[in-house]
């Protein structure tokens, strides 16, 4: 019998549960306590980043960022169209007002000329810009080369959306480490996973210092119990922090697997006509989603087409995010488009990227998708 194969299912292994075994021993159940504490040291050493602030999802993250950085009510807020619903939905929580960017074709990831027309556009009709929040779409590090430079001269904070891309790269530098600070997820589905969790990496302790402080209902440092401030129950627990520990010890080996499906995928789709892997030729990438696009005229099939063929052999393939601009939550939503996002999304397809996709399940997908490409 075969098992369905999933797009970017967990990948555990004894080394996780030997991590979750000892904390659950150590007694430190609550969210607070040593494997936290060595759980932010460690991926904020892995960010590059002096601070890191571990909270309950990668949302909590965004939310607390954009607080930080004092976004507010009635800000305009930059995100790019092509992402995780989650990137805008932060936005919303805090009364600041998410405005949508198009992407750039190549990969996918926000198109920083937009971005700057954008800030322009809205600063001539008097509004504020809180922030701007570029996402590291699959696991590919947005423009920071122009991004970071752009933020540095208007004016607007930055803050990176990471969730997808921890254990990336851009010029050297790691996920993490662009703009004022960052949010990263360990969900489920993503390259590392504590089940559910999330992070703040910063360069700035005033910064990482409130969100800590908001995480923890901001409860002031006295034992009465006294409030000056609105706060929210998200810290990461402890147990999920060890879980988080012996995934981030296994992340270079879990990085090189998916890297490995990549080239894989590369070989399989090189000389396709119509076929091209988003992001393809960024060697930093951490290869978290292997997204194809397909250009129908020329490929003579549609990536629907493939990814319903992958499907009667049980195969789990995604379309690209639908953009935030298409949705009906955001109808209406102030937005910078070309196009490309659109395209994107009604050419695109996620494949199965996992790094516990191995033998003989990988054979199973090569074998599907190499019976799809005979057949046409
Ligand atoms: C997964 C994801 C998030 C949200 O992270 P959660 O941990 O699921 O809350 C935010 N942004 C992007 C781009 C994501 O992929």
């Amino acid at each position: 019998m075969n098992t369905r194969v999933y797009l970017s299912p967990p990948d555990m292994s004894g080394t996780e549960e030997r991590y979750l075994v000892n904390a659950l021993r150590s007694g430190w159940v609550a969210p607070v306590g040593p494997d936290l504490d060595a759980f932010e040291r460690e991926i904020a050493q892995r960010c590059g980043t002096a601070h890191a602030v571990g909270v309950s999802s990668g949302t909590a993250a965004l939310h607390l960022g954009l607080l930080a950085l004092g976004v507010k009510a009635g800000d305009a807020v930059v995100v790019p169209t092509l992402t995780f619903a989650a990137t805008a939905n932060a936005v919303v929580y805090t009364g600041a007002e998410p405005v949508f960017v198009d992407s750039r074709a190549e990969d996918g990831n926000v198109d920083p000329d937009l971005v700057e027309r954008a800030v322009a556009d809205l600063r001539r009709e008097g509004r504020r810009v809180g922030a701007i929040v570029p996402v590291d779409l699959f696991g590919a590090c947005a423009d920071y080369g122009r991004l970071v430079p752009l933020a540095e001269a208007l004016g607007v904070p930055l803050l990176e959306d990471a969730a997808e891309a921890l254990g990336a790269t851009r010029d050297g530098r790691p996920a993490g480490s662009f703009g004022r600070a960052a949010a990263l997820s360990f969900n489920g589905n993503k390259i590392m996973t504590t089940s559910g969790g999330g992070m703040i990496v910063t360069g700035d302790a005033a910064l990482a210092a409130r969100c800590r402080h908001l995480a923890t209902q901001a409860r002031e440092p006295v034992p009465h119990y006294e409030h000056a401030d609105i706060g929210y129950n998200y810290r990461l627990s402890n147990l999920l922090a060890a879980v988080g520990r012996g995934q981030l010890s296994r992340l270079d080996e879990m990085i090189t697997r998916r890297r490995q499906l990549r080239e894989r995928y590369a070989k399989t789709f090189a000389g396709v006509p119509g076929v091209r892997l988003l992001g393809d030729g960024d060697p930093g990438a951490n290869c978290w989603l292997t997204t194809i696009a397909v250009e129908p005229d020329r490929a003579g099939w549609t990536a629907a087409e493939l990814g319903a063929h992958l499907g009667t052999h049980d195969i789990e393939t995604r379309p690209v995010w639908k953009p935030m601009h298409a949705q009906p939550v955001f109808h209406g939503r102030r937005a910078w488009l070309t196009g490309v996002a659109d395209r994107l999304f009604a050419t695109g397809l996620a494949l199965p990227s996992g790094s516990a996709l191995r033998e003989p399940a990988q054979e199973r997908v090569f074998g599907a998708v190499g019976e799809f490409l005979e057949g046409r």
